[in-house]
């Protein structure tokens, strides 16, 4: 018979798991038995549209046989099985999560092993796993609806044939014909009793229909103490209860990580693993995992957040939104409630009562165990907000600041010392002496704005100053407004703080004193600047550029970045020039022997003033010949 071909994807992919180093081989067997589970579930979901079906919960199963002189084991369930067809196009190509991973993944071949390992790892290969432990693999399958079956085989990438065969019930029925041992790896350990039954326990447990197996054991004969016999019973080997039903105790974290693993795709386990039992107002269960790494979508708009919803340990929704404020969307998991029917329809689900309950039970839940967390374990958290903290942020500024008081001490801002992170309270509780503002500064990175000559003034004034690298991060300060009474200043637009009364009046007194030669200043470089003056405390820096009213620089750079952004919205930029800077002096004197340089200097000082607060220049071209001229003088 002539052997068909798999898709291209198919066949690197298979080859990859015919020579997998991966060392988790033994997921093959929870890969093939959630297919089971699965194709259970489907017959019985398809019982409950087409009458002629009649099927009860109860009679679904899963069986085991492994088959030590014939090196088999097999894997055979009693759902909904599969047509000639079904089983060509879901046995011959990969699925459709795996494939796009794939595809990312192609092109490094250096690197293919470990590609292969991510592979499994992130999308789990499912029916391809068993390629991992058997050189032959047989598939016989008959459709819930048919008369007929077909038998589907292959040996791996060289192709697959399929053909009709005898099948006596509905189903399907896998045979692995396992590899040789080797001196590393003992295949044969899947045809153990032993074996089986712990990877059935890590992996499977909660499976909720049995997973069975023939076990025959010697036992002692009945009313003898010294004669055995050998007997063969059926043993379901699957406690098949819920993870999130069993005790919090009883739960080991490797079971924890396995059941998240598989359920929510992930190659990690989970940071943190959260379980919540509510009796109060509204009855639920929910089992939260809080993820390593944010998903690849993460920040797109394909992803969505959600929670599974069960009702007495039935599935009723696969992504119930509604369960998760935006703001705690990375959090993945269910919610299992004895109060909400069955029958439950989408549209009422949103409004119900007791929905809204649980999303705010779950809601305290998860800043509670943050909070937990940040206190307890330091490096773990800030791991976390590495990944999620962007999303917090959001959280804070989104719905006019509803949520501030929940989310702001789950912030952290790298500071000016040490360039760590830093809480809200922590920079509070360690402010110095005299200082009544949360000073901040944003740019591109850390180290940019640790440069900018504000930053720099306002450090060896003894303050630490928070460092704002994202686009939300001013907007979410804007909507805090304070923290524990003391309010944000943006260093570059509030230096009330920095200079004293005398130094203030003095400056006063002086640009009061120049502004004929400041209005020049400002004339001459135009519409751009909002004012010119002259500013104290920059060290040894000649300018910097400042804002004046509610809008920074970075503010308008976020907000003309903007869809619809046309750079109409404009800050308030001052160009302040230190009074104690030789250029000064320059200035002062040019103002009287050469407008003309004055103006061209004017407008220098106005370039590197945009360039250090990270802003591009309008007249690059004209700014780099005047600087030009001045150097060849
Ligand atoms: P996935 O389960 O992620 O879709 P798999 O490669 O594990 O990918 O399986 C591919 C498809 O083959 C499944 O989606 C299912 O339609 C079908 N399938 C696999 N095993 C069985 C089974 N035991 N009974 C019925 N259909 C199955």
């Amino acid at each position: 018979m002539a052997k068909k071909q798999f898709k291209t994807e198919s066949k690197k992919l298979l080859d990859m798991m015919i020579n997998s180093i991966y060392t988790h081989r033994e997921i093959f067997l929870r890969e093939l038995i959630s297919n089971a589970s699965d194709a259970c579930d489907k017959l019985h979901y398809h019982s409950l549209t087409d009458s002629s079906l009649t099927v009860s919960r109860e009679d679904l199963s899963i069986r085991l046989a492994p088959d030590k002189e014939a090196r088999t084991l097999t894997i055979s369930d009693n759902g909904c099985g599969m047509t000639k067809d079904e089983l060509e196009s879901n046995l011959g190509t990969i699925a459709k999560s795996g494939s796009l991973a794939f595809k990312e993944n192609e092109g490094k071949d250096e690197d293919a092993q470990k590609n292969g390992v991510d592979i499994i790892g992130q999308f789990g290969v499912g029916f391809y796993s068993a390629f991992m432990v058997a050189e032959r693999v047989v598939v016989e399958s008959r459709a819930w609806n048919a008369d007929e079956a077909w038998r589907w085989e292959s040996t791996g990438t060289d192709g697959y044939t399929v053909e009709p065969t005898e099948k006596e019930t509905r189903g399907t029925t896998i045979t692995l014909y396992l590899k040789p041992d080797t001196d590393e790896d003992k295949y044969s350990e899947y045809l153990e009793t032993y074996e089986l039954t712990e990877l059935v326990k890590k992996y499977s447990d909660y499976i909720r229909y049995p997973i069975k197996m023939e076990v025959t054991e010697e036992k002692l004969k009945e009313g003898s103490t010294d004669e055995y016999e050998t007997v063969t019973s059926d043993r379901t080997l699957n406690s098949m209860t819920p993870i999130w039903k069993r005790a919090q105790s009883e739960v080991k974290d490797e079971e924890y990580a396995a059941f998240y693993q598989e359920k929510f795709y992930d190659y990690d386990s989970p940071a943190k693993v959260i379980r919540q039992k509510s009796e109060g107002g509204a009855t639920y269960e929910a089992l939260l995992f809080i993820p390593k790494h944010a998903p690849y979508d993460y920040y797109s708009r394909d992803y969505e957040k959600g929670l599974e919803l069960y009702s007495s340990g039935v599935m009723i929704m696969e992504k119930c939104k509604d369960l998760l404020p935006d703001y705690f969307g990375f959090v993945k998991g269910l919610v299992d409630s004895a109060d909400l029917s069955l029958n439950i329809s989408r549209e009422t689900l949103q409004h119900d009562r007791q929905l809204r309950a649980i999303a705010r039970g779950i809601e305290r839940k998860i800043t509670t165990e943050l909070k937990k967390m940040l206190e307890g374990e330091r490096d773990a958290y800030e791991e976390f907000f590495r990944t999620f903290g962007l999303q917090l942020k959001y959280g804070v500024y989104e719905e006019y600041g509803a949520h501030k008081d929940t989310l702001q001490d789950l912030l952290l801002f790298i500071s000016t010392k040490e360039k760590k992170y830093v809480t809200l309270k922590e920079y509070v509780d360690r402010m110095a002496e005299g200082q009544d503002k949360i000073y901040f500064a944003s740019g591109e990175t850390v180290d940019k704005i640790c440069l900018l000559p504000q930053v720099e003034a306002a450090v060896a004034h003894g303050y630490e100053v928070l460092c704002l690298t994202d686009d939300v991060d001013e907007f979410a300060l804007q909507m805090l407004r304070e923290y524990s009474g003391k309010a944000f200043a943006n260093v570059c637009t509030d230096t009330d703080g920095l200079t004293t009364e005398e130094e203030k009046a003095a400056l006063k007194d002086e640009n009061e004193k120049n502004a004929e030669i400041l209005k020049f200043v400002k004339d001459s470089i135009g519409d751009a600047v909002h004012e010119v003056r002259f500013t104290a405390g920059l060290g040894s820096h000649p300018v910097c550029l400042s804002t004046e009213g509610n809008l920074s620089l970075g503010m308008e750079k976020v907000l003309s970045k903007m869809p619809g952004g046309d750079g109409s919205v404009k800050a308030q930029t001052v160009l302040e020039i230190n009074r104690d800077h030789s250029i000064a002096a320059k200035i002062k004197a040019l103002y009287v022997t050469n407008q003309t340089k004055l103006a061209e200097v004017a407008k220098i000082l106005w370039a590197q003033a945009c360039l250090i607060s990270g802003l591009t220049i309008d007249n690059p071209s004209e700014v780099a010949d005047l600087v030009c001229n001045l150097l060849a003088e």
